[in-house]
């Protein structure tokens, strides 16, 4: 059985949350929040859209503020989502899908000339 600490909203299978130390977690239930992962603001969009499209509800924590946004630039948001545990192995494969993909292209092509 899932455990899930609600301090740091993630799910484990053992009875300490490795995350934090927490050892007053509880079972994880289906409709309890779960983190996913963490994105910049573009990879965000790409994957609320994958998300919806598989029809996984989710919900969005940018990392910074209305305001911050402005000043910095949006290019050092990021965002942090977060699906229901019942979604979190579906909701899982579908960012390793998308995401593992951008690892093998990054290798020196450019180095050829
Ligand atoms: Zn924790």
């Amino acid at each position: 059985m899932a455990k899930y600490c609600s301090r740091c909203m993630i799910s484990f299978d053992v009875e300490i949350c490795p995350a934090c130390g927490n050892k007053r977690v509880k079972e994880a239930e289906p409709g309890d929040l779960c983190f996913l992962t963490e994105k910049d603001r573009i990879w965000a969009g790409v994957l609320a859209d994958v998300l919806k499209q598989n029809g996984i509800p989710f919900l969005r924590k940018s990392s910074i503020g209305a305001g911050m946004a402005i000043r910095t630039g949006p290019m050092f948001e990021t965002i942090t989502f977060y699906v229901c545990h019942k979604q979190l192995e579906k909701a899982g494969g579908i960012v390793d899908e998308l995401f593992s993909q951008d690892v093998e292209t990054d290798y020196g092509e450019d180095e050829s000339e």
